[in-house]
């Protein structure tokens, strides 16, 4: 049996960082992690995939970026390296190969069961991440058996696809990554869109993220968001981790030869069928679009920087085919792979205690696990503001949640 004040689930950057936060206020922890250190990275990443925030904001507490490309976006191996190097800069005791079975009330408060051994805590972080499964719509009990799926978690590459035509379902920055890769190996690609977000990769010589920054995007706080579920549940931006492009919508898709449907609905004897509101939800995600850059613009000139930027401009609104099919046979052979990149879910099914709200999620307050006290979570889409959803958003957070816990602890004494 193991004693120890405070232990952390979970060895990526959210997890770090809350070690470090712990270090900083004397709390004695341990960090256990099922695989290495940063070991989604390391596991269920595909290979070409880079960051699509630029490599200046890939900061955490006490380390910021300071290679000679801060506009670049990291390949997945340098990611890799640098939350490793974190692991190591921050000293923290990492317990790797270590996967927690269970988190259960125990008398010191919790009660860690990890491999074979069995640790006492007084506080739980729960840092496993966001990402651990694949959302996968009902649909797809229906496809035909023929037929090969994959999720992003276990895509590598084209290489890995039966010669023919792919469906990737879904439209975030995933979809639309995989469906270019794919496309650029010569297969022919049908994407199915439904609600996403259309963003520049670049707006008046400045990358997004510098002006989702700037404007205080980023800064707005969960408790100040009027439908935070939708926050929580938006799909991430349609962009890619290069300078060359500035769009990877869905407008340069279709120029590229990819053909765009609507959103998947059900799958009936064989055939996908797509929803019909194509051009609305594009429009609607045009809309969305240019009230940001609204914002943008008007905190620029707010801020008097209107001579130092290029001037304020918009970009075509998306042009959909009309010819865009609302059915798809999937016996025909036309398709041979579904990729379904309809977004990912947690994984906390070790997790017994009684904290989930009726669809299964963890209910919390910023992070504080409501109705059991010592329980934290982090590393979640708009934990505490919008930046929570990134990398750098774990500085802030972990700081808010370390503050938490070391009063909890106090007031036990
Ligand atoms: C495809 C994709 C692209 C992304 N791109 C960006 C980007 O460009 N910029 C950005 O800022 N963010 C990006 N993110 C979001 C975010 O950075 C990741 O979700 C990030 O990995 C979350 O970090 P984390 O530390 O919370 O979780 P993770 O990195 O997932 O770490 C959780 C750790 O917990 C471990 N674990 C899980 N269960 C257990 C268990 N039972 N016992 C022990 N250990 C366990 C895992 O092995 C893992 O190491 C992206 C996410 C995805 C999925």
């Amino acid at each position: 049996m193991i004693q120890t004040t405070a232990v952390v689930v979970g060895a990526g950057h959210a997890g770090l960082a809350m070690s470090r936060r712990l270090t900083e206020r004397s709390v004695d922890h341990v960090v256990l992690e099922r695989g290495e250190v940063a070991n989604s990275w390391r596991t269920q990443r595909w290979p070409s995939l880079r960051l699509l925030t630029p490599n200046w904001q890939t900061r955490l507490p006490g380390h910021h970026y300071t290679g000679d490309d801060p506009g670049g976006f990291m390949p997945v191996a340098d990611v890799v390296a640098t939350i490793a190097r974190y692991a190591r800069f921050v000293g923290a005791p990492v317990r790797t190969a270590t996967t927690v079975h269970t988190v259960r009330a125990g008398p010191q408060g919790f009660q860690i069961r990890a491999n074979d051994d069995l640790l006492h805590a007084r506080a739980v972080v729960l840092a496993t991440g966001a990402c651990n499964l694949p959302a996968i719509p009902a649909a797809a009990c229906a496809v035909p058996a023929s037929i090969t799926t994959l999720t992003p978690l276990t895509y590598r590459d084209p290489g890995q696809l039966p010669g023919g035509g792919v469906l990737v379902v879904g439209a975030s920055a995933t979809g639309v990554q995989l469906a270019a890769e794919i496309h650029r190996s010569g297969r022919p690609v049908t994407l199915a869109a439904g609600e996403h977000v259309r963003l520049p990769r670049t707006y008046r010589g400045r990358d997004i993220f510098w002006w989702m920054q700037a404007t205080g995007l980023l800064a707005e706080r969960y408790d100040q968001i009027d439908d935070l579920t939708r926050a929580r549940h938006l799909p991430s931006p349609q962009l890619t981790g290069t300078r060359q492009a500035t769009m990877t919508d869905l407008a340069t898709l279709a120029v590229q030869g990819i053909r765009i449907v609507g959103r998947l609905g059900r799958i009936t004897d064989g055939a996908a069928q797509f929803s019909g509101s194509l051009a609305n939800v594009c429009a609607l995600a045009d809309l969305k679009m240019n009230r940001f850059l609204n914002r943008a613009d008007e905190w620029a000139t707010a801020s008097g920087l209107d001579d130092e930027l290029p001037p304020p401009h918009r970009f075509a609104r998306t042009r959909i085919d009309p010819r865009a099919p609302l059915e798809l046979d999937l016996t025909s052979g036309e398709i041979t792979t579904v990729l379904w990149a309809t977004g990912f879910r947690p994984d906390h099914s070790w997790l017994d205690l009684p904290v989930r709200d009726h669809t299964g999620r963890i209910r919390h307050d910023g992070g504080v696990v409501t109705g059991v006290p010592g329980l934290y979570l982090l590393g979640m889409p708009v934990l505490r503001t919008r930046a929570s959803t990134y990398i750098h958003g774990a500085a802030a957070d972990s700081s808010a949640l370390a503050d938490h816990l070391r009063s909890f602890l106090s007031s036990r004494r």
